[in-house]
């Protein structure tokens, strides 16, 4: 009986050897296919061809496979072999370590991001007057922060509130940043409107609800401009990543990664922040991190640890909203600090060694 089973099973043994066999060879058979079809310009997946494929072989079934079976058998091979065609999609991305080890440093006037200092990125939610701008700029440029942010088109989640003021609004960011020497950041929600972004800014935002809009990701990788993409509020880091390969697959490799808080079921803090994602970009990604220290906690009260926390994890940067007045801010009221506290802020992560030496004082 023992032996009948030995027999049996050197057999298989045989038989699996022979599968196998025909396996490769017509894994080979694929891949030459997979070069006609190239030259061709054709389309790798063909489904008539497997739908014929899939007939002849079940009408020479002799079973005693049913030809469901058969079909998802066959099924799995004919997806073994697609995947096989189309290898070159499953390299490493742009974006990741595996392609680039050593660190992406995107230089902004004379701020190199992702170097070995830490930046910061500061200023109002939206603009929203020149003097509200030139408040925040003048603050900046005393505590040594070269780059200021404010939104001009504001992706507002009412179409009743405040929609920012659109071209005239990055105009404005321009002038007083010259008068300062900052350079500016500031969200594009249009694709069209890029050439505007190019004329009048130094960093294209591209904002948390649009970290998936493909087009506008695009439109930024043909831009000469540095981007600086925030993670969308339900995206997984893989989805984040593959969100900054549109940009840099599109030529644009100075793409800057930004971590804002995820949507989860807590109240306490407008969004929460998912600080494991730092050192994980860090780990997966050579391009620049930062943190956004309001939008992800949505309060003053606990950004300084916040910040300490990005920090420490690895992060590049950190961008916050500060605001002359923020009571009477025609967005984000309850989160942006007032100058003071800026200032304040800015000292306490200054004293302890946190910004060194990125971020001299340019007094
Ligand atoms: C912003 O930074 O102005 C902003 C709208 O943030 P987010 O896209 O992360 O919500
Ligand atoms: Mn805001």
């Amino acid at each position: 009986m023992s032996h009948e089973l030995d027999r049996l099973r050197a057999q298989m043994d045989e038989v699996n050897l022979k599968l196998l066999e025909l396996l490769s060879h017509r894994a080979h058979l694929a891949q030459s296919i997979g070069q006609v079809k190239k030259k061709q310009g054709i389309h790798r997946f063909d489904p008539e061809r497997e739908r014929d494929m899939l007939e002849r072989i079940t009408k020479s079934n002799p079973g005693p496979f049913d030809n469901d079976t058969i079909r998802h058998l066959f099924k799995q091979i004919f997806k073994a072999s697609l995947d096989l065609q189309q290898k070159n999609h499953k390299k490493a991305l742009l974006v990741s370590r595996k392609q680039q080890p050593e660190d992406t440093v995107v230089q902004v006037g004379e701020v190199a991001v992702g170097g070995p200092g830490k930046t910061v990125i500061a200023g109002p939610c939206s603009v929203e007057t020149e003097e509200q701008v030139r408040e925040v700029a003048r603050a900046l440029r005393q505590q040594g922060v070269r780059l200021i942010r404010g939104g001009a088109f504001k992706p507002r989640t009412s179409p009743y509130d405040f929609q920012g003021l659109g071209e005239e609004g990055l105009r404005m960011l321009r002038r007083v940043a010259d008068e300062f020497g900052l350079k500016v950041v500031s969200e594009i929600v249009n694709p069209a409107d890029i050439e505007l972004a190019e004329e009048t800014i130094d960093v294209i935002q591209i904002g948390a609800r649009n970290m998936q809009n493909f087009e506008l990701l695009k439109a930024a990788g043909a831009s000469r401009l540095p981007v600086f993409l925030k993670r969308g509020m339900s995206a997984t880091v893989e989805e984040f990543l593959f969100a900054a390969e549109y940009i840099v697959s599109g030529g644009n490799s100075r793409v800057m990664l930004c971590e804002r808080g995820i949507r989860t079921y807590e109240k306490w803090t407008r969004n929460t922040l998912d600080i494991s994602a730092v050192p994980l970009l860090k780990q997966e990604s050579h391009l620049p991190v930062f943190v956004d220290i309001t939008h992800s906690t949505g309060r003053r009260d606990i950004q300084l640890p916040v910040a300490k926390a990005a920090l420490a994890a690895g992060a590049d940067g950190i961008m916050m909203e500060v605001h002359p007045d923020p009571a009477v801010a025609l967005s984000d009221a309850n989160q942006q600090v007032d100058i003071p506290q800026f200032e304040a802020f800015m000292e306490d992560i200054r004293n302890q060694g946190l910004l060194q030496p990125a971020e001299p004082m340019l007094r």
